[in-house]
């Protein structure tokens, strides 16, 4: 009896909501079929990866055009904010971004507190010096020696290895060349395809590259640790945009060659 009166109840609330509507068309919830926004992070201050170009805002390079390409494969809307290098782990730890590109290299140490994706771009370490310098010719000669380096990075480490070398670390990547074209530091410690665009654009007019590519290094893009749900899509539109050509199109324009396989 008392289950029929439930029933009896619901029923009664169910036709007085209905009877709510009185024939007026409900309001009706939008199609979505308009991009979700992928908020991505980057630090911009490291051409041919992640740059803006004298006078403009846009942010331009060969991870630009890949996340954006990424975006459009999943059909979201990329929108991307400038961050600090060593902000980028704790802003999509946060929430702040879901993804961060940002030439990082994929480490064990990072691996432990983000999600990282397949590897897009095979790196290395190279020391730059002042082209007039002739006393520096490979890491071994960097002991006690100035260098400059960005903050948080691999180029960072590598160069706390030195014996006594005195490092200093800096926000951005542009101002490691300030740095040494001024004097103030002896070396660079940095990505050597960052270096090789940096003289090519000019910079080999006061710079050299000395010694080999050191260190193996894959770039890989982050997401919260535990959002492998982002990070399986983006993988596959990854895998995606190295199959239909969109990738090595991409890496051709930025490098002028195509990727090693
Ligand atoms: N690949 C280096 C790293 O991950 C440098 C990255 C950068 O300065 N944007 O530490």
């Amino acid at each position: 009896m008392k289950k029929f009166l439930v029933l009896l109840c619901s029923l009664a609330m169910m036709l007085a909501l209905v009877g709510c509507g009185g024939g007026e068309k409900k309001a009706e919830t939008p199609k979505t079929d308009a991009p979700k926004v992928l908020r991505v992070g980057t630090e911009p201050t490291f051409a041919p990866f992640e740059f803006q170009k004298e006078g403009s805002s846009e942010f331009t390079g060969f991870d630009m055009d890949l996340i954006r390409a990424i975006g459009q494969q999943l059909n979201m809307k990329v929108e991307i904010q400038n961050l600090g290098f060593d902000g980028l782990i704790p802003a999509v730890n946060a929430g702040n971004i879901d993804l961060a590109i940002s030439a990082m290299t994929i480490t064990p140490d990072r691996q432990k507190v983000v999600e990282f994706s397949e590897p897009y771009y095979t790196s290395g370490l190279i020391i730059v010096v002042n082209k007039t310098d002739d006393s520096i010719k490979s890491i071994a000669d960097l002991e006690n020696k100035r260098i400059a380096v960005q903050i948080g990075t691999t180029g960072a480490a590598k160069a706390e290895t030195v014996k006594g070398a005195k490092v200093t670390n800096f926000n951005t990547g542009s101002e490691l060349f300030m740095e040494l074209k001024n004097k103030g530091a002896d070396a660079v410690i940095v990505d050597s395809p960052v270096a090789g665009y940096y003289l090519a654009q000019g910079g080999s007019e006061t710079a050299k590259t000395v010694g080999d590519v050191m260190e193996a290094e894959s770039y890989g893009m982050i997401t919260k640790k535990g959002n492998t749900q982002l990070m399986d899509q983006v993988n596959k539109a990854l895998n995606d945009l190295k199959k239909n050509g969109v990738y090595d199109k991409i890496y051709q324009q930025w490098f002028g060659e195509t990727a090693k396989k």
